[in-house]
């Protein structure tokens, strides 16, 4: 799932490609915008804020999309085929050079620039942002002391960027049950900070490493190892599933549960 450092990559990687260009063919393939044509604007850049993609044009217009759970946006050199399967393009973006091409996005809409600051206003300090304020995001974070941490510690309008992999990995990494009650958290401001410390690390990578063993299947504590030893105790790693998006995982002897009934 894609979280704040793959966003601010896949960001980078177009803002490459497309700043400074002229866009010579746009297709949305949403109802709401399927007219709108953005051809003969040139493109300012491609930014981003959490998990949201921001392309900005020279007219004044933001091109928005989030990844959600399988999104991706893939460049191809102009005159490529489109990938397939086609019911799975959300959205072209094509300079003279370059076809961006928009898969599988949980959304995608088009708005005033001007209009960025009230449509993303929800969300919290962006973790990777240049107005990260660990402050303000340890009073959003502590707003709601009965919430479990799993939960809140990925809540967009707390901290914008860090996803379930994140969420999962700080519980271990500060030995907390992820039914923790926020309120019960000590030292959340650890938690925060522990969280941007780290996110920079992978701000360019784009693959959420928290081990600092970037090989494949070694690069996590606890996310998607049920079953398996933890990597401190050997206990095997459980794991529960609180809706599609939001699965736990943890080492029940790492991270023991306060209350009893949710070891
Ligand atoms: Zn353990």
């Amino acid at each position: 799932m894609p979280e704040g450092d793959t966003v601010l990559v896949t960001a980078g990687r177009l803002h490459r490609a497309l700043a400074g260009a002229r866009l010579t063919r746009t297709d949305l393939r949403v109802p709401a915008f399927a007219t709108t044509d953005l051809s003969g604007q040139t493109m300012l850049e491609v930014g981003a804020r959490g998990k949201h993609l921001l392309m900005r044009t020279d007219a004044g217009v933001t091109v928005h999309s989030h990844l959600k759970m399988e999104g991706a946006w893939e460049l191809r050199r102009a005159g490529r085929p489109l990938p397939r399967p086609a019911h799975e393009i959300r959205a072209v973006i094509a300079t003279a050079d370059w076809t961006a091409v928009g898969l599988r996005l949980g959304i995608l809409e088009v708005f005033t620039t001007s209009e960025e600051a009230k449509r993303l206003g929800h969300l919290g300090p962006d973790v990777l942002g240049p107005d990260w304020d660990p402050d303000e995001a340890l009073r959003r974070l502590l707003r709601d002391p009965e919430r479990p941490i799993h939960e809140a510690v990925q809540d967009q309008r707390v901290m914008a960027g860090p996803g379930n992999v994140y969420a999962n990995e700080l519980c271990f990494l500060r030995g907390l049950h992820p039914s923790t009650p926020v309120g019960s958290v000590r030292n959340p401001d650890a938690l925060v900070a522990l969280t941007k410390r780290l996110m920079e690390v992978n701000r360019t990578l784009g693959r959420q490493v928290t081990t600092g063993d970037t090989r494949r299947g070694r690069a996590n504590w606890v996310y998607g190892r049920r079953g398996e030893p933890c990597r401190r105790c050997g206990t095997p790693i459980r794991r529960l599933a609180t809706n599609e998006d939001r699965v736990r995982y943890w080492c029940p002897a790492c991270q023991p549960a306060a209350d009893r009934s949710q070891t």
